[in-house]
């Protein structure tokens, strides 16, 4: 019989998806895609309709598994002390949406704002960067102001069948299977930012790309592993 999937249902244990949670907000401060309380992160809690989400404005240091928000898919709190974060409506939008997602990332790298900010694309100038966004790079949703239902549908209509958009003069959203699998592809997006952020500062024009052989390779090998099933 099909588990009950209603907010109603038994509670689930959730305890180490909030550990998970953190661990993830905590080393995408660590690795300085966001600073104090920036950016937000959601996972989807298995067998369940219900989404955990970080709070809003608690800084990462502070923030333990009991902080979490715990949402059902129409935004509505089930669990949790605080106020999630102020971008609900595009995680949650994204898990209607999306069935394959399990996770969410939004941070505010510098390089990659920096980059789209002057209008610059980040092209596929790594191999990481490839093969975690199966060569398609980066989608970017027109600017308009965040948290609101429209900007959530914005942004989903923009990402398409990307796995990561640019809010620019903002940051980067992107999904994957699990929490974890979002923040690597904010690593790589940033990673790659950089990279091509500092060749073009040698000013020696356009760096190379990755040969467009050994980026059908790794798109090929990405999907074999299931990191990019769903889109
Ligand atoms: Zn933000």
């Amino acid at each position: 019989m099909e588990q009950a999937l209603d907010s109603d249902a038994e509670p689930v244990d959730d305890t180490g998806l909030r550990r998970t949670l953190v661990a993830v907000a905590r080393q995408a401060e660590a690795l300085q895609l966001v600073q104090h309380s920036q950016g937000n992160f959601s996972a989807r809690v298995p067998g369940t309709n219900l989404v955990l989400i970080t709070p809003t404005g608690i800084p990462y240091v502070e923030m333990g598994p009991e902080d979490l928000v715990a949402v059902d898919l129409e935004r509505n709190t089930v669990r949790g002390p605080h106020r999630p974060s102020s971008e609900l409506e595009v995680h949650c939008l994204t898990y209607r949406s999306r069935p394959w997602v399990g996770g969410c990332a939004h941070v505010e790298p510098p390089y990659l704002n920096a980059l789209y900010a002057l209008n610059l694309r980040v092209p596929n100038v790594l191999g990481n960067f490839v093969y975690l966004f199966a060569g398609r790079g980066l989608a970017v949703a027109p600017a308009i102001r965040s948290g609101t239902r429209e900007f959530a549908e914005i942004t989903l209509e923009a990402m398409g069948d990307h796995l990561g958009v640019v809010w620019k003069n903002h940051g980067i959203f992107c999904v994957g299977h699990t929490v974890r699998s979002a923040l690597d592809r904010c690593v790589a997006a940033e990673q790659a930012a950089k990279v091509y952020y500092l060749a073009l500062a040698l000013k020696r024009g356009e760096p190379d790309l990755v040969p467009e052989g050994a980026q059908e390779d790794m798109v090929r090998t990405a999907a074999a592993l299931g990191l990019t099933r769903g889109i």
